[in-house]
């Protein structure tokens, strides 16, 4: 998954198939065939931010267990909406059953079946939020939504995901239409009703629908077929541009460079366009469910903000969903994950889908070297890694994707994002060095992710498969490569990749343009290389880097600037007052002012810097090869 936060798209992951075999899920005691369950969704009311849903699920009598689903496949954490189901009733022949939660497991309701009965039927309805993460975040406005299937099911205790199968139906808002990775059976007046399929295959399969929706399908005439399904707040909104159309053929001819094979019988990017519901990238084996602001396809700021978002969670069919560390493979929705490879999981995928966004032309190269500089100062700069390793990072990513921006730098956040990109640059770069140009990551790709091409099926992987097909591309100790960049605790950030692939990192009075786009796109000022600071455009302060002069000065974080040099602060114009401000301390001796309010009181803070605006770069070093210009350019010759 991924936020929309910095250049990472945290795209949620959910999981799996079809044909899947049971691989790595034993039965927990099968004591007859697997339950097959049918599901009813009616959204005609997710514009009143509410779904309905009812379930038929067979039943032996006695106490059973039914779950909702508590650890959500791409989400990395616990993070099942619990908190937004209401109405939850269960009946056999009409006739209410009486039942409780778990005093534990609040994801766990206890019914006591009948001994008549042979099925429990539940009905219960998701209040669809407005606020939240992922998943659990707002998905429906007025004119557009998305179905997550796991914010409106139960599943009986003692199966897998894989053996239960589950038919559902879903009845749309009038007029609206819909896309899916799930085929259709047939639709009628009552709903559109899916092929049966395995409750992993149904979670992993969300659904689009929208008033103003439109199809674009890529790569025409290619097996297996991709296409954009695009629901928007307006009609307008679904113009996207030839040249953008173009880049995401590409994309998909780049990842057929990239890879050598595909793990889907078809590839559907369900791309949300709204103000109105949760921003970020959630991936799935057959479709990724990618959601961003609504004018982000015609706005050319929103989209060179949102340009890495559909390759990162493409990448995700490869890495994360077909190939994943065995310790995210769980059987069902209630088994905790183990999270600890997430920098090859979500950091290589952030690798991976930086440089596929540069070579398949969604961003140039001079763009995506501005990302990389944003990205690697950012860890240049960030005092926690002294205390935290990456590695922790990764193991504690359910404790870190709803941290506050308060003491950012000096807590750590998801960097297994964001570093792992520096690391896997570097590992990039490294193979190349020791094949003489003959290898590279792709080859890597090829072996770890590539194969037989078919639907999709999970292969789970562990450190040392990690190591040893590094090892097979280019003998290298890259057990101690990568133990000693997870482990580091180093202030330092792994520039090797950059370094050794002909760049420096410098810093300069020029903003980037990448950075401009963010800033006037996610209303926010960062000047945490000069003051030491990110300031939100209302004045509320972000973070304060530990050591800058800022926080030497006092500055803290969640304090409130209210005026810069005696001008008071607006939200318009502060942006360009701050940076005014930083230019005019420079060569002078007086301090730059800032009038704080901190809880109620007022205290002026006066900040010794007078170094000017400094931005970072990366800047050509002619005595090495420019790797990383061979890194980015387009790979794919014509189609996937
Ligand atoms: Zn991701």
């Amino acid at each position: 998954m991924k936020t929309l936060a910095t250049r990472k798209v945290l795209a949620l992951c959910a999981l799996l198939l079809v044909a899947l075999p049971a691989m790595a899920r034993k039965p927990l005691k099968p004591k007859a065939p697997p339950p097959s369950i049918a599901i009813t969704v009616d959204a005609s009311e997710a514009p009143r931010h509410i779904l309905h849903a009812r379930l038929t699920i067979p039943a032996t009598p006695g106490e059973m267990t039914f779950y909702y689903p508590k650890w959500v496949p791409g989400e990395h954490g616990p993070t099942g909406p619990i908190a937004e189901l209401a109405g939850v009733k269960f009946t056999f022949n009409g006739q209410p059953l009486a039942w409780r939660r778990d005093l534990v497991d609040m994801y766990a309701f206890l019914v006591q079946v009948p001994q008549a009965a042979t099925t429990v039927e539940v009905t219960l309805d998701f209040l669809l939020p407005s606020q939240g993460m992922f998943s659990g975040g707002a998905s429906a406005s007025a004119q557009m939504g998305v179905l997550s299937w796991n914010q409106v099911l139960l599943y009986p205790k003692g199966w897998t995901s894989d053996e239960l199968t589950y038919t559902a139906t879903l009845r749309l808002p009038e007029g609206w239409k819909y896309g899916t990775a799930l085929d259709t059976a047939k639709e009628s007046p009552q709903g559109v009703e899916f092929a049966p399929v395995s409750l992993t295959t149904l979670v992993d399969s969300p659904v689009i629908m929208g008033a103003h929706y439109r199809v674009a399908p890529l790569a025409a005439g290619e097996t297996p077929s991709h296409e954009i399904d695009m629901a928007a707040d307006s009609e307008v909104a679904l113009e996207m541009s030839p040249e953008s159309r173009e880049a995401y053929n590409q994309l998909v001819a780049e990842t057929g460079a990239l890879f050598g094979a595909r793990h889907y019988r078809h590839y559907h990017f369900l791309l949300s366009l709204s103000d109105n519901v949760a921003h970020f990238g959630l991936e799935h084996h057959e479709s990724s469910d990618n959601r961003i602001g609504e004018r982000s396809l015609v706005d050319e700021n929103l989209r060179k903000a949102s340009a890495g978002l559909l390759p990162h969670e493409f990448v995700h069919s490869w890495n994360g969903k077909h190939r994943r560390p065995a310790g995210l493979a769980t059987p069902d929705y209630q088994q905790p994950m183990k999270t600890d490879l997430l920098w090859v999981y979500e950091g290589l995928t952030t690798y991976l889908g930086g440089i596929l966004t540069a070579r398949s032309g969604l961003e140039t190269p001079e763009q995506y070297r501005e990302d990389l500089a944003l990205v690697a100062a950012e860890l240049d700069n960030r005092p926690g890694r002294t205390w935290r390793p990456l590695a922790d990072t990764a193991v504690a990513a359910q404790t870190l994707y709803g941290a506050p921006s308060e003491w950012s730098s000096w807590r750590r956040g998801v960097d297994f994002y964001d570093e792992s990109d520096l690391i896997w640059l570097e590992a990039d770069v490294t193979l190349r060095q020791l094949s003489h140009g003959q290898r590279s990551l792709d080859d890597f790709c090829h072996r770890f992710h590539g194969g037989q091409s078919g639907p999709p099926a999970l292969k789970t992987y562990t450190f040392e498969d990690v190591v040893n097909t590094l090892n097979e591309v280019a003998p290298y100790d890259w057990k101690a490569f990568l133990t000693a960049r997870l482990n580091s605790t180093s202030p330092r950030a792994p520039l090797g990749g950059i370094e050794g692939g002909g760049w420096k990192l410098a810093y300069n009075e020029t903003l980037p343009g990448q950075q401009q786009a963010r800033e006037s796109t996610r209303q926010y000022i960062d000047v945490s290389y000069s003051l030491g600071f990110r300031v939100n455009n209302g004045g509320g302060v972000l973070d304060v880097i530990p050591g800058t002069p800022a926080a030497e000065a006092g500055l803290a974080p969640g304090t409130k600037i209210l005026g810069v040099d005696g001008r008071r602060w607006n939200p318009s114009r502060s942006p360009n007052l701050l940076r005014e401000a930083i230019r005019a301390a420079k060569g002078r001796s007086q301090p730059l002012r800032l009038l704080v309010e901190n809880a109620d009181y007022y205290k002026t803070i006066e900040i010794n810097y007078h170094g000017g605006e400094r931005y970072p770069h990366l800047e050509r070093d002619a005595s090495k090869p420019d790797l990383l210009g061979e890194i980015i350019k387009p790979h794919a010759t014509s189609g996937p």
